[in-house]
C-alpha cells in the first residue's frame, strides 16, 4: 500500500510513498503528513475469526492486510516486543468498570504508558530499515513525560540508531527521569536541560534547524529523524488495539454482532483517538469516538464549535501532564480524510498564519458524525479516582478525564470502551492527593508506597527496580550547551 499528502503534492516529492519511505522521512510537501492511500475493509467475517487469535496474531493479520514493504519475518519480530508486556498472551487487557463501561488498559508495557503500544515495534522496524540500508540515523526527542522513556527503552543498544532526548529538569515526575537517567543503553544519551518543556522543545527545534550541526552530522553520515507521533509508523499500531477492544466484547458475549460501541480517548496530539477512527472507517462498529480533554480543552472547541483557536490560548498545566497540548498535529490527518488535501492546506496555512481556522456548519456536521468531545478539571479528575478507588478499580489522572466524556455524551444506550493511558505508578503523588483529598506534596517514592498499602496493590518490579539503579546520565546543561553535549556523544559514538 502506499500513503499520499494531507497537503497535496508540491511537484518536488514523489506523489506516493511506500511505508518505509514514510517511516524514515515522516515531513511530506508544504509541511503535510503521510496517510494510506485507502484503508483496508474489515468484514464481518474478519470479527468472527478474529476471535480466535490472540493479541500479536491479530496484529500481524491486520498489517498484513496493509501490504506494506517490510519483510513479514521483521514484522513478526516487532510484533514479538508484545512478548515484554505483563501478559504476553494479553498485552492489552479489557476490565469492566460499570455495566456498560469498559477499559483497555494500554500500559502494561516496560514504560508503564500508553506510548509503548505504537513505539516497541515502531523502534523495532526502524532499526531494520536503518541496518538495510546501511545508513545510522540520530534519533532525537524533548520530552515532557511519557514519551522520552518510550523512546529511549525502545531504541538502546539498537543497531544503526543513536538516540537522545532532552527533558526539563525539574519538569518531569521523577519515575519519569528515573526512567530516562537510569537508561543504561550503549547508544543512548540522556540530557536534562535548565528551563521547561517549552524551552527543550525550542531547543530541539533550532537544533534542527542548525546548518552547523547538519554538516557535523553529515560529515559523521548520520541522517536525522524524529519518532515523533506524527509518523504514521507508529499511528498503524494504535490502530488495532481498538479494534481488539471491540473484538473482546463480542468474544465476552458484551455485544451482539454488528452492535456498535463507544470508544473514550483521553487525548493530547490526537494519535489514539485517529487510530481509533481510522478502526470505525476500516468497519469496526463504532457508533462515535469521545474525545476527552482537561482544561487544555482546544479538541472540545473543534469538535464542539468547529473552531481552532491558538490567538488568545495560553497551556496551562494539569496533573495530565501528557494531555497538556494545543497543537494537536495528528487533528490534520482527520482533516484529510473528511476534506481532502487541498481544503486541509487551507486550513492548516490558516492555523499557520493566523493561528485560528473554522469548518463550515457542514463540515463542522461531518466530524461530528464520527466524534464527540468534552473536558474536565483537575478536581473532577481526582474526584474520580476517589470514587474508583474506593469501588476497586485505579485509575490514572489521563485515564480519569475519560469518565467525563462517559457521563456526557453517551447518547444511545451502547457499551463504551475508554482507553486506559497510564499506569497509577507513573503519577503517584496526583494520585495520593486525589486518595486522600488533600493538596500536599508528596515524593513519588513515599505515594507510590502509602498507595500500594492502603489499596493492597502491588508496585511493578520495574518501576520499584527504578530506584536502585545506578544513574548513568548526570548532564544537565544551559540550552546552548546542547549541540556541543550531542556532537561530542555522536563522535564518540559514530
Ligand atoms: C501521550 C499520552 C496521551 C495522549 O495521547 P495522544 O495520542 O497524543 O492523543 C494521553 N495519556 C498519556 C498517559 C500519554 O502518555
Amino acid at each position: 500500500m502506499n500513503f499520499i499528502e494531507t497537503r497535496g503534492n508540491d511537484g518536488i516529492r514523489k506523489k506516493e510513498v511506500t511505508f518505509s519511505e514514510a517511516l524514515l522521512n515522516p515531513s511530506a510537501s508544504f509541511g503535510g503528513l503521510y496517510v494510506p492511500k485507502e484503508l483496508p475493509q474489515l468484514s464481518e467475517s474478519f470479527f468472527e475469526e478474529a476471535k480466535n487469535l490472540n493479541y500479536k496474531e491479530l496484529t500481524l493479520k491486520i498489517l498484513d492486510m496493509f501490504d506494506l514493504d517490510i519483510d513479514r519475518e521483521v514484522l513478526k519480530e516487532a510484533v514479538s516486543l508484545y512478548d515484554k508486556f505483563d501478559d504476553p498472551n494479553d498485552p492489552v487487557p479489557v476490565k469492566k468498570i460499570e455495566n456498560d463501561l469498559f477499559v483497555i488498559e494500554l500500559y502494561h508495557g516496560p514504560t508503564r504508558a500508553f506510548k509503548d503500544m505504537a513505539l516497541q515495534p515502531f523502534g523495532h522496524i526502524l532499526s531494520h530499515l536503518a541496518k538495510e540500508k546501511n545508513e545510522k540515523y540520530l534519533i532525537l526527542a524533548a520530552t515532557s513525560g511519557d514519551t522520552g522513556p518510550a523512546t529511549l527503552e525502545t531504541f538502546k543498544n539498537k543497531d544503526n540508531i543513536l538516540v537522545s532526548c532532552l527533558y526539563p529538569e525539574g519538569g518531569t515526575s521523577d519515575i519519569q527521569k528515573l526512567q530516562m537517567v537510569t537508561n543504561d543503553g550503549k547508544n543512548v544519551k540522556v540530557i536534562g536541560i535548565v528551563g521547561n518543556f517549552d524551552d527543550a522543545q525550542s531547543a530541539l527545534k533550532s537544533l534542527l534547524a542548525s546548518k552547523a550541526f547538519k554538516e557535523e552530522l553529515t560529515k559523521d553520515h548520520i541522517k536525522l529523524s524524529a519518532a515523533n507521533s506524527v509518523n504514521f509508523g507508529r499511528i498503524i499500531f494504535q490502530i488495532i488495539y481498538h479494534i481488539k477492544s471491540y473484538i473482546d466484547l463480542l468474544k465476552k458475549g458484551e455485544i451482539d454482532k454488528k452492535e456498535k460501541i463507544y470508544i473514550i480517548v483521553p487525548s493530547g496530539n490526537f494519535g489514539n483517538a485517529l487510530g481509533a477512527y481510522y478502526a470505525k472507517k476500516m468497519g469496526t462498529p463504532i457508533e462515535k469516538i469521545l474525545i476527552a480533554s482537561n482544561i487544555n480543552n482546544i479538541l472540545t472547541d473543534l469538535i464542539t464549535k468547529g473552531e481552532y483557536d491558538l490567538r488568545d490560548r495560553k497551556l496551562l498545566q494539569t496533573t495530565s501532564p501528557a494531555m497538556d497540548i494545543l497543537k494537536s498535529s495528528n487533528v490534520e490527518r482527520m482533516l484529510f480524510d473528511l476534506f481532502g488535501a487541498e481544503r486541509t492546506k487551507e486550513l492548516m496555512d490558516s492555523l499557520n498564519n493566523e493561528n485560528y481556522y473554522k469548518l463550515t456548519e457542514e463540515e463542522l456536521q461531518k466530524v461530528r458524525e464520527h466524534f464527540d468531545a468534552t473536558f474536565c478539571d483537575d478536581e473532577f479528575a481526582k474526584e474520580t479516582i476517589r470514587e474508583y478507588a474506593k469501588k476497586g478499580y485505579v485509575m490514572d489522572p489521563h485515564t480519569a478525564t475519560s469518565l467525563k466524556a462517559y457521563k456526557e455524551l453517551k447518547k444511545e444506550p451502547l457499551k463504551c470502551v475508554a482507553c486506559s493511558t497510564a499506569e497509577w505508578t507513573k503519577f503517584a503523588p496526583t494520585m495520593l492527593n486525589a486518595l486522600k483529598n488533600d493538596d500536599k506534596k508528596y515524593s513519588d517514592k513515599e505515594a507510590l508506597e502509602e498507595i500500594s498499602k492502603t489499596l493492597h496493590i502491588e508496585i511493578p518490579q520495574i518501576v520499584k527496580e527504578l530506584f536502585e539503579k545506578e544513574i548513568v546520565h548526570k548532564t544537565v546543561v544551559e540550552t546552548d550547551k546542547i549541540e556541543e553535549e550531542i556532537l561530542n556523544f555522536i563522535q564518540t559514538h559514530a
